[in-house]
């Protein structure tokens, strides 16, 4: 069912032409999307975890992200496929910052 919604996200961006789109969420999690060619990269949000996440088309390197938990920001976490963090207790997480290579520009979801 997540996976779902987050393509029904992922097609919609595709089919308004946006590169670069906020998706209205339910409350207390958010979603993001961040394009980059033909490679669309999507990102989750919830106080307890977030990641970013490769979705479809010719993605080329790494998804990444980092949070503010704790009151802390983290280093940048990235993965060829999907970055993680799950917060200690599933609480914590106020912001988090999505992007779809090192030197991208980032997508933020704030809590
Ligand atoms: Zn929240």
């Amino acid at each position: 069912m997540k996976e779902r919604l987050k393509m029904a996200a992922v097609a919609t961006a595709a089919v308004a032409g946006v590169a670069i789109t906020t998706v209205p969420a339910q409350a207390h999690t958010g979603i993001v999307n961040v394009s980059r060619g033909d490679c669309v990269y999507f990102g989750t949000s919830s106080h307890g975890e977030a990641d970013t996440t490769k979705g479809e088309g010719d993605c080329k390197g790494h998804a990444w992200l980092r949070v503010k938990w704790n009151g802390a920001i983290s280093n940048w976490i990235h993965d060829p496929w999907k970055a993680r963090f799950t917060a200690p207790g599933l609480k914590g997480i106020t912001v988090s910052d999505h992007k779809s290579c090192e030197t991208c520009s980032y997508e933020t979801v704030k809590h």
